[in-house]
């Protein structure tokens, strides 16, 4: 029997709702002190579905810092740099540790888990670097950003690269580690300013959602017509958000809301549902995994009513 499409306008004003009225906000991120400024009260919703039609709600047209969901849209440019041979510089298993930990890096030679831990992120970075300038690889990833958003607005928040670049030493550590196993081929200085300034891209939900829209569509955006990746990388890369969009936290995510998805340490979320919708999500506070706290919980309020899980469960 097939099921009654879910009412969306209802499902993101009821979740705004909930989760503006909540006191448990989680954390927001220190180490990055331009991070710690942000007030932990946001609260930010859009879902665009694959007709294009937009749902949003709350703090949903505030930009805030992407952070680690900027690994996703990387990883799509590092694979469609040199395909398959990314594999070499970068693993595809989930890491169990930490997003910045330095521990498995040494029992394996150098080679990250995969590619949205920290040191992951780092090394593909580096792959897209090869071969150009580190402003031009830049301009090159802000633009891929615009060109998926279809919004050439999308911007880089200067004060928070240069934040991170000021007290990043453990990237460093983890870019340096790296280097001595030949991992990285650039200079470490030119990979990690490329990689900061990534991380630094400030987007709305709504900018977010649109993003990642490729990613519900077999490659393609429904709203430009453009093919992005082939339907079978999209597969690939929301396989690799599932399992390693999260961290140490992505088996609970998972469990919990069954999404393909991917965190930011600013307190987004960018989830795909194959088919149906991308969406995201925005609370600053994070819980211990470094995941936002709110956003984790919004989104499995949002699957269980729209019954969007990849693993069924609709009674
Ligand atoms: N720029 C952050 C870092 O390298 C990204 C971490 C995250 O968003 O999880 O620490």
């Amino acid at each position: 029997m097939s099921q009654p499409e879910p009412d969306l306008a209802a499902i993101v004003r009821d979740v705004v709702a909930d989760m503006h009225a909540r006191e448990d906000r989680g954390t927001v991120a220190t180490y990055i002190p331009e991070l710690a400024n942000v007030d932990p009260g946001y609260f930010g919703l859009a879902i665009v579905d694959v007709a294009g039609n937009v749902y949003a709600g709350g703090d949903c047209a505030v930009p805030f810092s992407i952070q680690s969901i900027s690994k996703v849209f990387t990883l799509t440019l590092a694979l469609g740099r040199i395909g398959d041979r990314l594999w070499r510089y970068v693993g595809r298993e989930p890491s169990g540790n930490r997003f910045n930990s330095i521990v498995q890096l040494e029992h394996e030679a150098g080679v990250p888990r995969n590619p949205f831990i920290n040191a992951g992120a780092i090394a593909v970075t580096d792959v897209i670097l090869s071969g150009r300038q580190p402003r031009e690889t830049l301009g090159e990833i802000l633009r891929f950003v615009q060109f998926l958003a279809d919004d050439a607005t999308v911007s880089i928040d200067k004060d928070v690269a240069d934040s991170e670049k000021r007290t990043g030493y453990r990237n460093s550590a983890l870019a340096n580690y790296m280097k001595s196993f030949g991992v990285i081929q650039n200079s470490v200085d030119y990979t990690l300013g490329v990689y900061f300034h990534h991380c630094a891209i400030a987007m709305t939900c709504e900018q977010l959602a649109r993003a990642g829209l490729f990613l519900s569509c077999n490659g393609t955006n429904p709203l430009t017509g453009l093919s992005v990746v082939s339907a079978e990388r999209a597969r690939r890369i929301n396989a690799l958000m599932l399992t390693c969009g999260h961290y140490d936290g992505s088996g609970e995510f998972a469990y919990r809301v069954g999404l393909p998805g991917k965190s930011g340490v600013g307190g987004g979320i960018l989830a795909i549902a194959p088919g149906k919708a991308s969406i995201a999500v925005w609370s600053p506070g994070l819980d211990e995994a470094g995941n936002s706290h709110l956003g984790r919980i919004a989104l499995e309020e949002l699957t269980r009513r729209t019954g969007w899980s990849i693993f069924g469960g609709v009674s």
